[in-house]
């Protein structure tokens, strides 16, 4: 009881893991997919006539809300797209099933959310044992507006919170549920579950989204409306901050501001090590609209489009005209330096309905990456045709991921040229130089990356799934979140094998992962001689910074020291000094 009470009074600190950085404040706002399952709660004969009253009050409430929903996405999205909340206010309309619900409330008086609830679960139940495919997968609209309508019948404040800015606590944030969000309402998020290095996380970055995950039970500890503070750079939820804590981190907000505006001041400086080793900072974007962006903060081109995004939160498949539209579009804004465009990396976390009827045990081992496109020829030829088209407008160059082995390159470049021969036989403009590489994010590719070499054109290292592949710990269970070592010699020593291998072949490396965007690891990417890092754009003034202030030749040492280590406590111990002697205003001492 008195915990329960002081949840609900004082002010709670609770620490997680910070993956997005920032400061958010604002009420608690419970993500929809928390719901808890209205019981029958049952009531006098004489409060029957107030409960149905209540009831047709939330039906009309959450018509309109759906109505003003369906405007927003229309604008943002697009008709097609705002359809279904069209089909769910109908829903709504039903004239059967609102006289179902006011029977069985007449016959057993109770309270509407019960009632209401009790009846659109037997339709739900009834549809999904239908052999209807279609009908089926229309159970979670149905369960998505019979929410909707229960929220609102346990108070209007609760449903009408998603509307109003909002820190949001969920259980687990998927990567499609980052995609849809909408920056002026979520002010930061914090989950119970989630890493650094899941896609939702890694998305919330780009989106510049301050965010927490690995904090059990938030959700069922708070309530809709709670006061809060959301720490991403310590990794700090704070409910019912006192005043003293609000004081305190107006101090840090504007302490960041200020460093943020210094750095600013150098994007357009090169990132050139003091003693003239060079770099290419470069942007990782998941949305061709991103790439606008990108240059505020300093970077030359795109070091990774991760296309699959443009595939999720789809029913259909993009057409290779619409694809070639979206790529050409983000290679004009990245002007000379141009767009590395990876084709479709979907499974793992990034699932999608090509997925459907294939459950895996061991999604981000098994049917993802390069896997899914060499399986599914028209799909993957559809892409590359486009990304080939695209090049013919700008700067482009195609990566291919999750390679484990030679013949997988082989294949996909047999596709290609199999591409080139059909645009050509039309008569279509498309880059016949293309430049090609392959990520390095399985162990088995780095250890043969000296016979990968020569395949092609540049390796870029993937090391969110190198980490995890090679250390066998899911990049996104928070159970095993301590595990997750970057700086493990291991990682450091596949790196260096596939930087060696790259350069007796003569061609270049980049990084991609979060490795990339991280000041602690600034002085291993130096040392290893990576020529381009690509990291979510808001990180790379920092790294920019970090890049002209160290010597590259102190880096080859920490990096031969490194190589040596017995543990990642040690690495990272060096790579903490060095950041502290270089760039301290970058770290927390
Ligand atoms: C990686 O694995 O490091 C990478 C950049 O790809 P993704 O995070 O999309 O798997
Ligand atoms: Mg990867």
């Amino acid at each position: 009881m008195t915990a329960l009470h002081d949840d609900m009074t004082h002010e709670v600190v609770l620490v997680g893991i910070g993956v997005s950085p920032g400061i958010a404040e604002g009420p608690v706002c419970l993500s929809t997919n928390v719901f808890d399952v209205p019981g029958e709660e049952r009531v006098e004969e004489e409060e029957l006539a107030g409960q149905l009253e209540r009831f047709h009050a939330a039906l009309g409430e959450t018509k309109r809300q759906l109505g003003a929903l369906r405007d927003r996405v229309a604008q943002e999205a697009g008709t097609d797209d705002a359809f279904i909340f069209d089909a769910h206010q109908l829903m709504l309309e039903d004239r059967s099933l609102i006289e179902e619900v006011e029977r069985l409330m007449r016959k057993v008086p109770q309270k509407a959310e019960g009632a209401f609830y009790k009846v659109m679960s037997r339709y739900m139940d009834g549809m999904r044992r239908m052999d209807d495919e279609y009908l089926r997968e229309r159970v979670a609209d149905i369960d998505d507006v019979a929410r909707r309508v229960v929220r609102v019948l346990r108070g209007h404040a609760d449903a009408a919170a998603h509307d109003q800015p909002h820190i949001l606590l969920a259980l687990d944030i998927s990567p499609s549920d980052t995609a849809v969000m909408d920056r002026t309402r979520v002010l930061g998020f914090a989950s119970e579950s989630g890493s650094h290095t899941s896609h939702s996380t890694i998305m919330a970055r780009s989106m510049a989204i301050p965010a927490v995950v690995g904090l059990p039970d938030i959700t069922a500890r708070f309530h809709q409306g709670q006061p809060a503070l959301l720490d991403g750079y310590r990794g700090l939820l704070i409910v019912n901050p006192t005043e003293e804590t609000l004081e305190n981190y107006r101090v840090v907000k504007r302490r960041k501001a200020a460093l943020d505006r210094h750095l600013h001041e150098m994007i357009d400086l090169p990132a050139v090590t003091p003693d003239g080793q060079s770099l290419v900072l470069s942007a990782n974007i998941e949305f061709a609209n991103e790439v606008d962006g990108i240059c505020a903060h300093g970077a030359h081109g795109v070091g990774l489009y991760r296309t699959e995004f443009f595939y999720i939160g789809r029913q259909d498949l993009p057409t290779e005209d619409e694809q070639a539209a979206n790529y050409a579009r983000v290679a004009a804004g990245c002007g000379p330096e141009g767009v590395i465009i990876r084709t479709l990396d979907i499974g793992g976390d990034k699932l999608h309905h090509l997925h459907h009827g294939l459950a895996e045990s061991n999604p981000f081992l098994g049917w993802r990456g390069i896997r899914v496109s060499l399986s599914r020829h028209e799909l993957f030829k559809t892409q590359l045709r486009a990304i080939l088209r695209a090049g013919a407008t700008g700067k482009v160059r195609l990566l291919f991921p999750m390679i484990s082995c030679l013949e997988e390159i082989t294949a996909a470049r047999a596709l290609v040229a199999e591409c080139k021969d059909e645009l050509r036989s039309e008569g279509r403009a498309f880059d016949e130089n293309i430049e090609i590489g392959a990520m390095i994010e399985i162990p088995s590719a780095a250890l043969i990356a000296d016979v990968l070499a020569p395949e092609v054109d540049f390796f870029s290292i993937g090391t969110n799934d190198l980490i995890q592949y090679t250390i066998a710990v899911d990049r996104g269970n928070e159970l095993v979140a301590s595990l997750y070592q970057p700086f493990h010699p291991g990682i450091i020593r596949l790196m260096r094998m596939v930087a060696d291998a790259s350069e007796r072949a003569g061609i270049w490396t980049g990084v991609c992962g979060e490795m990339a965007g991280e000041v602690l690891t600034t002085p291993l990417m130096v040392g290893l001689g990576f020529r381009e890092l690509s990291m979510s754009a808001v990180q790379l003034p920092q790294v920019k910074f970090a890049v002209r202030r160290l010597p590259a030749d102190q880096c080859r040492e920490l990096v031969e020291e490194a190589l040596r280590s017995r543990d990642a406590a040690h690495v990272m111990a060096l790579c903490r000094d060095m950041a502290v002697q270089y760039y301290p205003e970058l770290v927390a001492t």
